[in-house]
């Protein structure tokens, strides 16, 4: 039920300081710790390396996730790089992408990542507004990501995506608008655009329990969302999954791996793998992940072996992401393996999932409510 394609994700846990809405696993950014990191990473790569039989398939793709990567010295990115290259077999057209916040980059960065072979730059956008910026706690400002862009434009860089997010406090319609206005202006190739979501302990849950900020609006996010595939649409962007839009031909390699239940090895702290149909995570904790690389132990905390009913489940769930959808034959599958059946009859009479014969896949409305629907056949 795996797909055969394989890639490689580093979660890299720094960051400058904390976002309000952030529930990510990252440690504030200090030189000594970043050191460290990056020697007990590429240890955690060399063992992986040896220890994974994975290691010898062709890699099609590789990100660099957190936190923030560009936290880390350009040098250190580019010999992790470096390290990977000469034990993983990277194929020829190897998407390599890199996450960046745009005020954490500068052009000669950006000049030696391209150099070091990076193909793709993902740049933390959020908003194209300054004043929703500092509701949400987020450093930097919207001039910070029309300079990076550009120079990652003048350093080479063809591939450019920008993270966005709706639904922030104090947004309204038209200045979610305008935010995406000002994205198809720096003509990136891919956007991803995220529905706010209120995580527990976090700095915006604790602001919003006493009033001192407000909830996302559901329905305004529906207005939001229906805004982004219009405007997004017209600008010649494809949806190609629930949150994600590209130029044709742009999809992100990598993301398509989680929503096409193919393979993947995870590095850093609260990394995670799918491999041979087993799921595996790191331990989420820099200490206790260092300690054990120290120790020449893989710092794995949970394993789960999946049955063949879970992995066709995990196809179905992810896939349904997917605009163009899965096959019928596998929903149909799955529910009959679940007890299911009534469940998703009941999601096509409400028009949630369509089918046409082959494929079933998310209706329009059915995408606004992809988490019900995905909890439903879960
Ligand atoms: S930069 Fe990204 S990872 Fe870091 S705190 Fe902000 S949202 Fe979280």
């Amino acid at each position: 039920m795996t797909s055969s394609s394989f890639g490689l994700y580093l979660h890299i846990p720094f960051c400058r300081q904390r976002c309000d809405f952030c529930a990510f696993y990252l440690e504030i950014h200090r030189d000594n710790r970043a050191e460290a990191f990056v020697r007990s990473l590429t240890h955690e790569i060399t063992l992986s390396a040896q220890q994974h039989a994975a290691a010898h398939r062709p890699v099609q793709s590789i990100y660099f996730g957190g936190g923030t990567p560009t936290a880390l010295a350009t040098i250190q990115l580019t010999s992790i790089l470096s390290e990977i290259r000469t034990l993983f077999f990277l194929t020829s057209d190897c998407e390599i992408t890199v996450e960046a916040h745009p005020s954490t980059i500068s052009e000669e960065d950006l000049a030696q990542l391209y150099q070091a072979g990076v193909t793709r730059m993902s740049f933390g956008a959020e908003s194209m507004e300054d004043g929703e910026l500092v509701r949400i706690g987020r450093p930097g400002s919207v001039s910070e990501t029309v300079t990076a862009v550009a120079r990652a434009r003048a350093a080479g860089f063809t591939n450019i995506n920008l993270d966005v997010m709706y639904g922030l406090p104090g947004q309204r319609l038209e200045s979610w608008q305008r935010t995406l206005a000002s994205c198809i202006a720096l003509a990136p190739t891919h956007l991803s655009c995220y529905a706010l979501t209120v995580e527990d302990n976090t700095r915006l849950a604790s602001d919003i329990q006493r009033q001192r900020s407000q909830e996302p609006d559901e329905g305004l996010q529906v207005e939001m969302d229906e805004a982004a595939q219009r405007i997004l649409g017209d600008a010649g962007y494809e949806r190609y999954e629930v949150s994600n839009y590209a130029k044709p031909g742009y999809a992100c390699r990598h993301n398509l791996l989680y929503w096409t239940n193919g393979e993947y090895l995870g590095w850093g702290p609260s990394a995670q793998s799918y491999l041979d149909g087993t799921r595996f995570g790191n331990v989420a904790d820099l200490t206790v992940y260092e300690t054990a690389l120290t120790a020449s132990r893989l710092p794995i905390e949970d394993r789960t072996k999946l049955s063949e009913e879970e992995q066709l489940r995990d196809a179905v769930i992810f896939g349904l992401r997917l605009i163009q959808g899965i096959p019928s034959q596998h929903l149909h599958r799955h529910a009959r393996n679940y007890g299911h059946t009534a469940i998703t009859a009941q999601l096509l009479a409400q028009q949630l999932i369509e089918e046409d014969g082959e494929h079933s896949r998310l209706t329009a409305q059915g995408l606004l409510q992809a988490d019900t629907v995905a909890a439903q056949l879960y």
